[in-house]
Order: C-alpha cells, then sequence, then structure tokens
C-alpha cells in the first residue's frame, strides 16, 4: 500500500502480513482478504508507522473475530514496542482472544514449508535489529506431463511416485525413471520485501536476481540530504538498487505524502523503467522466470 505500511505476501495457503501500519485492519476488511488465514504478521522493525495497526487489528479480535492463534515476528526492539502496545495499551490484563505468540528472529531462514522458505536479513535503519524479509519457493523439476501421457504412465499415484524421485513399474513390465518424465531444473521466485532503509550496499546481494523487490522510497533526490538524515531512500536510490542487483520487477512503497505519484515514478523510471508505485489494495505476481 502506497501511504499505509502493511503488505501481504500470499503463497498457497499461507499468507505474511508485513508491518501494520495504522489503519491496516480496516484495510483488510475492504480489501476482503480477511483476518482468518492472516495469522503471521513480520514486522521489519518497530517504529510506529509500522505497528500501531496492530492496536486496531487486536481490538477487532477482542470485539468479533478471533483468529485461531497469531504469530508475530520481529527483532528484539520491535517485539518489546509491541509487548508494550498489545499488553500495555489495548489489552490492560486482559487475556488475548487467541494465543499471542511473540517470535524473536535473527538473521536466517525462520520458516520452511513444503515448497518455500522466508528469511529474515539486516536492513540499516533508525536502531537496531532491523529486517528485510526474504520469500523463496524451492527449485523445482517440472512434470512433463506429454511425455507421461506417451510412455503410458497412467494418471494416478504412479505421477505423484516419479515427482517425488521415485521409479514406477508400468503393466507391460517397463520401468519408469523420474528423470523419463521430469524437465530440467527451474529455479525458485525471488520476493524480497525491504522496509524503512537508510542504504542500500548492505541489502545488494540479498536483492541479486531477485523475481521482485518491495521496497521503501519516502522521498524524492531533491531532498536527498533528509532522506540521509532520517535513515530512508529517494526513489533513485531504490531504483539504483534494482538495477545493480538485476532484480525484474521493483514495487515503491513508503511514499511520503507530500509527493505526486507521477513524479516518484518519473524518478524511479528514469533509472529502472519497470518501476511501480505501490497502490492501496494493488497485488503483484510474482512470476517464475525461468
Ligand atoms: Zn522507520
Ligand atoms: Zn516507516
Amino acid at each position: 500500500m502506497r501511504g499505509l505500511s502493511a503488505s501481504i505476501v500470499i503463497h498457497d495457503e499461507y499468507r505474511f502480513l508485513i508491518d501494520c501500519g495504522e489503519g491496516t485492519q480496516r484495510q483488510i476488511l475492504q480489501s476482503g482478504a480477511g483476518f482468518k488465514r492472516l495469522t503471521r504478521i513480520l514486522l521489519t522493525h518497530g517504529h510506529l508507522d509500522h505497528i500501531l495497526g496492530l492496536g486496531g487489528l487486536m481490538s477487532t479480535f477482542l470485539r468479533w473475530e478471533a483468529i485461531d492463534e497469531l504469530d508475530i515476528f520481529g527483532g528484539r526492539p520491535a517485539l518489546d514496542r509491541v509487548h508494550d502496545l498489545l499488553f500495555g495499551v489495548v489489552l490492560r490484563g486482559r487475556q488475548p482472544p487467541m494465543p499471542l505468540n511473540l517470535h524473536e528472529i535473527k538473521p536466517g531462514t525462520f520458516f520452511e514449508a513444503d515448497d518455500f522458505t522466508v528469511s529474515a536479513f539486516s536492513v540499516t535503519h533508525r536502531g537496531p535489529g532491523c529486517l528485510g524479509y526474504l520469500f523463496e519457493t524451492k527449485p523445482r523439476r517440472p512434470f512433463l506431463a506429454e511425455t507421461a501421457d506417451r510412455l503410458g504412465v497412467p494418471f494416478g499415484p504412479e505421477r505423484s511416485d516419479l515427482v517425488n524421485g521415485k521409479s514406477i513399474k508400468l503393466e507391460n513390465g517397463k520401468t519408469i525413471m523420474p528423470e523419463d518424465v521430469l524437465g530440467p531444473l527451474q529455479k525458485g521466485v525471488k520476493l524480497v520485501v525491504v522496509g524503512d532503509a537508510g542504504r542500500t550496499d548492505d541489502i545488494l546481494e540479498t536483492c541479486r536476481d531477485a523475481d521482485m523487490l518491495v521496497i521503501e522510497a519516502t522521498y524524492l533526490e531533491s531532498e536527498a540530504e533528509m532522506a540521509h538524515q532520517f535513515s530512508h531512500l529517494t526513489a533513485r536510490q531504490a531504483a539504483e538498487l534494482a538495477v545493480q542487483a538485476g532484480v525484474k520487477k521493483l514495487v515503491l512503497t513508503h511514499i511520503s505524502r507530500r509527493y505526486r505519484e507521477k513524479d516518484v515514478l518519473a524518478e524511479a523510471q528514469a533509472v529502472f523503467p519497470e518501476a511501480v508505485v505501490a497502490r492501496d489494495f494493488d497485488s503483484h505476481q510474482v512470476k517464475r522466470t525461468g
């Protein structure tokens, strides 16, 4: 979302809300995304514009729609502040309406499912413990259905055996090996999400060859001095990072309300023509590019 700090990453049945700026629960209601499966929140850092929405979210859960569980991940300073906000301000002695887990994370992989991982990495911003998030699907070999048809592989569990690396025997006695019906290894899809950041050189390698980079661009170059002072990026800096890292798609967020979208786009696109500015309720699909 353009002004508000909150984005949702969806992969299969998994959802991750990244940051929770003020008003996030209203936006989620309006977008129809629903709260039910939104049980994991990843925080980039503890500044209020990234966590205040947790108060509204919690009071929504208290009043009507409790979810089964809520896991909040972040660096220690962000979690300490979230703890104060939720237990000190919102709950004030009441129990949270669901099991509420605050998970301190450090750079590295902290979530893994069958075919994808989520890792955290350090980002330089004001104060310690600021994190960015890297979503990667695992490399895989695609199943060549036409080849399997031609070889007479039946539709059934035989096909999943082959996908899982097991050879099968056909009724005519012929053995089919996984490599007979699996195509060449395809690299996974890589999505990098960076919240507020004061520099880009230390995240360049993490962003390398990403299919999509979502990153802040709070300022324009005309206010580069202020950007530096508050440890934020300009649209041009974000675009230069995208070029240096060879990313496929760039989505700019956290744009100051003082700017017009077209000015931000013009500055970024002069460097990286594929740049877009995130708008509320926008959805961007990350595609495998081989
Ligand atoms: Zn910040
Ligand atoms: Zn911020």
